[in-house]
């Protein structure tokens, strides 16, 4: 287990199993900066100098919250990694979550502004503008995790590996046999491993985001981790999962959250608007829709997903 989920590596070839072992230390190290969960990382001490003093960052923290600040823009603040005291508050993915009232949100929704991060490349620091604000990387640190471990296994000689992050998948190369990678799409409805389609890759990250990831239910609501930045309640924009197929997982990951926050409508425009970058959206109406590039390459699984329907034609 690190970074709150399972993690495998398949690599092949020469050195793969002492290649595999140098991705898991290098994971373990990045949990170690970037989490929020243990006292004592990079963020913690950020989160903890809000609005006190700026605090000096490893290269990864930085590169970490230089994506996420361009990602806030992209999605003008769909992804906002200052969403921190709201999934603080919200304890969602826990064993002790609750809906907080609603003037609770409100407050706390103030503290929520990507503008306030103020990041010094220069001098390697960070500032958060207002005490109280904390930065939260769940939307995207996984990401960043994948894309080195793909580094750590090119490097170690590598050239053909899966990488899984608690089914966020990413993978070098094609397969030992050269054929493409075959990459599963979780029906959002069925237990994990239970597939919507699939889509055949190399070197590419294919990351999801869902609402059935981390949820609770109350009152026979779904209550689940990804939060709207605009209202300060779980994401309701009608999607009720995302995919995004991009060349970097931390690209992927930041985007598959945002394009979840934004809707269809809006996220299949962003997408679409990037170059290299596709994706798969399924509605609360069980609908799957996917970005013009992957139409030949997205197979859908109509036998195991009969309460969903692939629209091809938009
Ligand atoms: P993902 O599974 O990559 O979509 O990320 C979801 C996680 O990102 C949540 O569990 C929170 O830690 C964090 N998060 C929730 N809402 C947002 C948001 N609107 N922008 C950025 N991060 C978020
Ligand atoms: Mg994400």
């Amino acid at each position: 287990m690190y970074m709150g989920t399972i993690i495998t590596v398949k690599a092949y070839g020469k050195n793969a199993d002492k290649a595999a072992d140098k991705v898991f230390k290098r994971i373990s190290e990045l949990e170690e900066i970037l989490t929020v969960n243990d006292t004592g990382s990079e963020i913690d001490d950020l989160n903890d100098m809000a609005g006190i003093v700026e605090v000096k960052l490893s290269s990864d923290s930085l590169y970490v919250l230089n994506k996420a600040k361009e990602y806030a823009e992209l999605s003008e603040g769909a992804f906002d990694v200052t969403i921190g005291p709201l999934v603080k508050a919200w304890n969602i993915g826990t064993d002790n979550p609750r809906v907080p009232l609603k003037d609770e949100i409100d407050e706390l929704l103030k503290l929520v502004d990507f503008r306030d991060l103020k990041i010094d490349n220069a001098n390697h620091t960070a500032y958060l503008a207002r005490r109280g604000q904390m930065v939260d990387l769940g939307g995207i640190a996984k990401g960043y995790a994948g894309d080195e471990a793909i580094k750590v296994l090119k490097e170690n000689g590598i050239e053909s590996a899966l990488v899984n992050l608690g089914g966020n998948v990413v993978v070098l190369g094609s397969k030992p046999d050269g054929n493409l990678w075959t990459v599963g799409i979780q029906n959002p409805r069925e237990a994990a491993g239970k597939y919507l389609g699939t889509i055949s890759v190399r070197d590419k990250a294919v990351v999801s985001s869902g609402d059935y990831e981390r949820y609770f239910m109350k009152d026979g609501v779904r209550y689940h981790h990804i939060l709207d930045p605009r209202t300060g309640y779980p994401a309701d924009s009608g999607l009720i999962s995302t995919t995004i197929i991009a060349d970097s997982a931390i690209d992927a990951d930041a985007l598959s959250t945002s394009v979840f926050v934004l809707g269809l409508e809006n996220g299949m425009k962003l997408v679409e608007s990037l170059d290299g970058v596709e994706a798969v959206f399924v509605t609360e109406d069980k609908k799957v829709y996917v970005t013009e590039g992957l139409k030949d390459i997205f197979i859908f699984y109509q036998e195991d997903s009969k309460d969903f329907t692939y629209v091809e034609e938009r």
